[in-house]
């Protein structure tokens, strides 16, 4: 059968994934793609390798993911352009991407030792006898699904931390991006050779689902927030513990004493850049009346300078053909309810490319507003002052990130943001600081990767306490007296009785 080729569409052709790049349609790679049981059995791999990953302990592992780190330093440029062949990504925006996952490498396998390790809890008065003993164990093997848009990120996001906590991971990279998920699989196998602690599944939504019914004992998702709602249904089936990194719409604000400067120069990029293709990327943006004007013509005249094109420019093609049709749509429903395009329109949709699109004064119920584009457009709505931009911005479902430009009240507007993250007079910033945790409220998902909490996310809470002396207070034992009855109500009474 000969299959009709879209540039970056993949095929699969003899039990092979082809991926091709969505700039030229060249092939980039193919891998065998996962059949009949063939999940089942990574998974029993991984499974088996998990004893004796979990058993280097933390010092181990942190210098084997120490040395992954470096493998991808020292080959970034490598990646970089497997990312832009792949996924149409400009190579300065892969470079950029590469660095922050590095920097979570680095981060998890540094921390998890610190924040998983057994310790020891305080007790209360009630138990004085016991000691409380906490840790958290690894769950065994972890299942990873990940989206081509950040194909380094993303799955490194869930799997270096699951790896620093003790479990082993099985990959399953987006249809699109399986050479750049297969890479990273590699590049771990050269610096832990003995056991596969890292393994992918290649394939097309099916093969995602089969690793949720798998036997996987938690499942990290990053995607869509549609295929999350069936990865929670699939998992639910088994209890199966699930993560949900899903969409978003995220917004700016830009209030009366922001640096229009600065916040024109950050919302061009964090709307634009990887050509508007970011979970946390800036969609839409309210500016309070006084700085409207001044604002939207400095972001026009800094986004109407970007080039668009394959190679060496800032905006490359939209990696998913399909994507192009909704881009269009929400710029035409746009238009057609009156809003106005300020830069580009509807001719900016030339496949595989979409040059930028900057829509001003676009009713609050259109498509643009309410729903992910992922495409390099803006929606820029004027407001009157913070409090109705802050409403605005609260009033979808999705809840991801957000950015804030102003001074006096930046930052209280940015935690009244119904989001997981916001950014302070800068974009996307929380996604590079490994310190902080990253995900989102409603329909953007919940649980969190990086930072101390991500690195909780892949571990299991196990509570031990231990007698260290006689009960003064016996409590659960059939052998209390009633005067030890007694004597609890009383300390209850003393204890907790008061009234303040
Ligand atoms: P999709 O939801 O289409 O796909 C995500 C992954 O799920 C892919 O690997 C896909 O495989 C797989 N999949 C598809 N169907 C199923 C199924 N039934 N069961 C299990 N797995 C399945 O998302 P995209 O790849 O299009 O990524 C873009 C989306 O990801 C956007 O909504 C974006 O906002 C979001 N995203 C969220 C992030 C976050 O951190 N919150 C970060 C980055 C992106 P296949 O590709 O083979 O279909």
């Amino acid at each position: 059968m000969t299959a009709v080729r879209v540039p970056g569409a993949p095929i699969i052709s003899d039990g092979r994934l082809v991926s091709t790049s969505p700039a030229t349609g060249a092939e980039v790679g193919r891998l065998p793609v996962a059949a009949g049981d063939d999940v089942a059995r990574a998974v029993e791999r991984a499974r088996e390798a998990a004893g004796w990953w979990a058993g280097l302990g933390f010092t181990g592992r942190r210098e084997r993911l120490l040395r992954w780190r470096g493998v991808l330093a020292r080959r970034i440029e490598e990646l970089a352009e497997l990312m832009h062949a792949e996924g149409g990504k400009p190579v300065p925006d892969a470079i950029v991407e590469v660095l922050t996952a590095i920097e979570h490498i680095d981060w998890a396998a540094r921390n998890a030792g610190r924040v998983l390790r057994p310790r020891r809890v305080r007790s209360r008065l009630i138990l004085a006898e016991f000691t409380g003993h906490l840790e958290y164990q690894p769950y065994g093997v972890v299942g990873v699904i990940g989206p081509w848009n950040y194909p380094v990120f993303t799955p490194i996001g869930s799997t270096a931390y699951a790896l620093a906590a003790g479990n082993t991971v099985v990959l399953k990279p987006s249809e699109y991006t399986p050479v750049v998920g297969q890479w990273l699989v590699d590049s771990l196998a050269e610096v832990v050779p003995e056991q596969p602690v890292l393994t992918a599944v290649h394939g097309l939504g099916d093969v995602g689902a089969a690793l949720c019914r798998s036997g996987v004992n938690k499942l990290a998702f990053t995607g869509s927030t549609t295929t999350a709602k069936k990865v929670m249904a699939a998992c639910a089936e088994t209890l199966t513990p699930v993560l949900l990194e899903a969409g978003g719409k995220d917004a700016m604000i830009v209030d009366s004493d922001a640096d229009l400067d600065a916040a024109a120069e950050a919302c061009v990029w964090g709307g634009l850049t990887n050509a508007g293709q970011t979970c946390i990327g800036i969609e839409r943006v309210y500016a309070v009346e006084p700085v409207f004007d001044v604002f939207v013509g400095k972001v026009v005249e800094r986004a109407g300078r970007l080039t668009v094109g394959a190679d060496g420019s800032d905006i490359g093609p939209i990696t998913m053909p399909g994507q192009l049709d909704v881009i269009r749509r929400h710029i035409d429903d746009a238009l057609a309810r009156g809003g106005r395009a300020v830069l580009g329109g509807a001719e900016a949709v030339q496949p595989p490319y979409v040059r930028p699109t900057i829509l001003v004064d676009v009713p609050e119920d259109s498509l643009a507003v309410r729903e992910e584009t992922f495409g390099p457009t803006l929606t820029i709505n004027r407001v009157r002052d913070a409090e109705e931009a802050i409403t605005r911005a609260n009033a979808l479902p999705y809840g991801l990130g957000g950015s804030v430009f102003g001074r006096r009240r930046a930052v209280a507007i940015a935690r009244r943001l119904r989001s997981g993250m916001a950014a302070v007079n800068s974009t996307l910033t929380f996604a590079g600081m490994s310190t902080l945790p990253f995900g989102g409220v409603g329909e953007s998902g919940f649980g969190r990767i990086h930072g101390e909490d991500g690195l909780r996310e892949f571990g299991r809470p196990k509570a031990v306490t231990r007698r260290r002396a006689r009960s003064l207070l016996p409590a659960m034992t059939f052998e209390r007296t009633p005067a030890d009855v007694a004597r609890l109500v009383k300390v209850t009474k003393l204890l907790y009785g008061r009234r303040r």
